[in-house]
């Protein structure tokens, strides 16, 4: 089998599908793989999904020296990038920073999501008890939060066997969701039910005052988001409680910053960015207006737009906002200023034009 064979196909088909559902993925978020002979093919770092069908996004890596490497706690497994076969990899693509979350799953197939379903119930505290009868007969294990990346797989590996059996679903605490099997129809089979069984009620938020909203907007650096869903954090009471307390997941820190900003009552954008400025804090991406909705820096990416919507998806299917676990103040700085920050930066600079690519996510 090779990168040209059907089953390969059938991967980027449904990396395409997975990567076009913002309830699944946004942006450069979530990645697939599939393991042909010992290559492990992956999702490149900063690119989408949803462009699977359009563009190359697979980089071919070397899986027995990555494992050897993991193994012996090499801290060149954290981007693999010495593991890449260049011969197969002409656009100089670079694995995803979760390719060793992949590498240590021993199915063909792996499917990582930020599935918004699930994301609401895995920032529980109790997380791994409410999700307990909800994924009843499934082959499943709760991994705590750890760092994206080496901890990550780390964590995964240390629970991912029982009676030498395997797990083919991790439910990741405060990030997302991970699928895996033989085939590409199998965990395209799994995904779905895991999902379908991980749906949460849904509150709808009232409507953002979009006339307000330009009207602060005016003049200053800030705008209308690109999904009007991403008011409801705004909109909706326990949306906005949950969202003031702090981080909730890597890639809304990686392309949000640490938390939410909140206008005070009467604060233009202006004000916003001058309050903070005298805490030395940079401008915000994004600024939540209690009860109009939300603006958006002018120049802030795409992801940063998708991460905003993501933000009211998740915290609409939380029922109330006791007993969330957020991220802590170390968990932020790590995430924001790990190895990868200044590749990540240097994207982030490119995607503030705003082209679909650029900024790795996790
Ligand atoms: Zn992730």
């Amino acid at each position: 089998m090779s990168s040209g064979s059907a089953e390969f196909n059938a991967l980027l088909k449904l990396s395409a599908k997975v990567g076009s559902d913002p309830a699944l993925v946004q942006a450069a978020g979530g990645n697939t793989s599939i393991k042909l002979g010992d290559v492990l093919w992956i999702k490149a770092s900063g690119t989408w999904l949803m462009n699977a069908l359009k563009q190359n996004i697979m980089v071919p890596v070397q899986l027995s020296p990555l494992l050897e490497a993991l193994q012996r706690n090499d801290p060149a497994a954290e981007k693999a990038q010495s593991f890449v076969v260049a011969r197969q990899n002409p656009e100089k693509l670079r694995p995803s920073i979760e390719t060793t979350v992949h590498a240590v799953f021993p199915q063909r197939v792996v499917v990582h999501v930020h599935c918004v379903e699930t994301i609401a119930l895995a920032i529980k505290s109790n997380a791994k008890e409410i999700l307990t009868p909800l994924l009843n007969g499934f082959n499943w294990r709760f991994i705590p939060y750890a760092k994206p990346g080496l901890n990550l797989s780390r964590a995964i590996s240390a629970s991912l066997y029982q009676n030498n059996q395997p797990a083919d679903v991790a439910v990741l605490g405060n990030h997302g969701l991970v699928v895996a099997g033989e085939t590409v129809t199998q965990v395209s089979d799994l995904l779905s039910s895991v999902c379908q069984a991980l749906r949460q009620p849904v509150r709808s938020a009232p409507e953002a005052n979009v006339a307000k909203l330009q009207q602060l907007s005016e003049g200053s650096d800030y705008e209308l988001p690109a999904d009007i869903q991403s008011h409801a954090v705004a909109l909706d009471e326990t949306a906005l409680a949950i969202a003031r307390k702090g981080s909730l997941y890597p890639d809304h820190v990686i392309f949000l910053g640490e938390g939410s900003v909140i206008a005070q009552p009467g604060e233009t954008p202006d004000q916003v960015v001058q309050r903070l400025a005298g805490a030395n804090q940079p401008p915000p991406v994004s600024i939540v207006f209690p009860g109009h909705g939300v603006l958006m820096k002018k120049s802030c990416s795409k992801g940063a737009h998708a991460m905003a919507r993501c933000l009211s998806d998740v915290c609409v299917r939380v029922s109330e906002a006791r007993a969330v676990n957020y991220l802590t103040a170390e968990q932020n700085d790590e995430l924001l200023n790990w190895d990868a920050e200044q590749y990540r930066q240097k994207l982030n600079k490119q995607s503030n034009r705003k082209k679909p690519a650029g900024q790795p996510s996790v």
